[in-house]
């Protein structure tokens, strides 16, 4: 799932893998962006901010993207072509040096800009937990501010808004909320998101530096108390996991919760 911690160990590989290369040919497939060239750039390096990547080329040219459900990067072997199925969802393809492709595939974002104007495309992000601001205790508790002051908002509509705290995707924020015992319909402003913040940071940097299987009960099967579970009984209480459809919430996401654990 494509949340803050999946991004960053994503960065982090592309990096590994990616970084020193020069870009000898550059096919972008976005109407904005149709006759961008960053033929002759050297990758700097790959940069997460909450859920959104960031490629930097020597050249002060940074490519943004975000994946959301349906995106992805992949690094082609030398000479390898992607198959012609997915070669037409292709929206961004570099050829490094080394005979690689470097392929931006079904991304749903994506944008170029200048490395000094990044604050274009991320600058509306709140604190990032897997990032410096939050690092400290101080930096928390503005995030849990930031939280709070949604107000009358459910605490989970709160929690996915990348503009208040960056990181976590719905699988995290429902899940959290659970383990919390907080109902995601209550107002934001009626909670203290505090140590749900803690557990939040922590989780995260445990599935990007040791674990990325995010698994919430810590087992393989079932591996979320209430994500995904609608109508089946809770691993705790055995109340039927409650849900409420993508279409029907003030946020636009798929809301499970247990009405016995979560008040
Ligand atoms: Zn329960």
């Amino acid at each position: 799932m494509a949340e803050g911690d999946s991004i960053a160990r994503l960065a982090a590989r592309l990096d590994a893998v990616t970084a020193g290369s020069t870009i000898t040919a550059c096919d972008v497939r976005h109407p904005r962006f149709a006759t961008a060239d960053l033929t002759g750039q050297r990758i700097v390096g790959w940069v997460p901010r909450g859920k959104h990547l960031l490629m930097r080329t020597d050249a002060a040219v940074t490519v943004h993207s975000h994946l959301r459900m349906s995106g992805r990067w992949t690094v082609l072997g030398a000479g390898r072509r992607l198959p012609r199925a997915v070669a037409a969802r292709l929206r961004i393809g570099l050829r490094l040096d080394d005979d690689r492709t470097l392929a931006g595939i079904d991304l749903p974002v994506l944008t170029l800009v200048r490395t000094a104007g990044e604050h274009q495309v991320v600058g509306h992000l709140g604190p990032d937990l897997l990032g410096g601001s939050t690092a400290t205790d101080e930096g928390l508790a503005r995030a849990a501010a930031r939280v709070v002051a949604a107000g009358a908002q459910p605490v989970v509509a709160a929690l996915l808004d990348q503009r208040r705290v960056a990181g976590l995707g719905n699988m995290w924020a429902q899940e959290l909320l659970f383990l919390h015992g907080i109902d995601p319909w209550r107002p934001a402003s009626a909670t203290d998101p505090l140590a749900l913040l803690a557990d939040a940071r922590r989780r995260l940097r445990h599935a990007v530096e040791i674990d990325p299987s995010q698994s919430t009960t810590g087992r393989r099967s079932p591996r979320h108390w209430v994500y995904g579970r609608a109508g089946r009984p809770c691993l705790r209480c055995a109340a039927p996991v409650a849900f409420t459809a993508a279409a029907r919430t003030p946020h636009g996401r798929e809301t499970w919760w247990c009405p016995g654990c979560q008040r």
